[in-house]
């Protein structure tokens, strides 16, 4: 009698594998753990996308839903290429690099061309 059982605090949120992730911690967890690009239901990305609990696979074209087989809201990007951007968020902007303006002021200094005197020979006859 007057054991107390176990208390369990909800307090500490620092544990980073639970389940209280948002769907944005749970795509970036599962792009690290997958090495792929992960979202999250509700990012409007196109291509193709492998649930990452079940590996149901979409071929999305507008906002991904749920996972229609278990559920899952992340999505991993089985595509090539670049990551997709999805609309409404800013891909990483480009470095933007002003070209150093040349102030190249060469003088170019034009020779006038120099026409060599042609010898016209006339008056040559031609005897037969
Ligand atoms: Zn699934």
């Amino acid at each position: 009698m007057g054991t107390s059982g176990p208390t369990r605090g909800p307090g500490k949120t620092a544990g980073g594998q639970g389940k209280n992730l948002s769907p944005v911690q749970g795509a970036q967890q599962a792009e690290q753990r997958l090495g792929k690009p992960c979202y999250h239901a509700g990012q409007k990305v196109p291509g193709i996308y492998a649930c990452v609990t079940c590996q149901f696979r979409i071929n999305n074209r507008g906002t991904l839903p749920a996972c229609p087989d278990c559920g899952e809201i992340i999505w991993a990007y089985m595509g090539d290429g670049p990551r997709p951007v999805p609309e409404g968020e800013t891909a990483p902007a480009p470095a933007t690099e002003a070209p150093p303006a040349r102030a190249t002021e060469e003088q170019v200094a034009l020779e006038p061309t120099v026409q060599e005197p042609v010898k016209v020979e006339e008056g040559i006859k031609l005897e037969p």
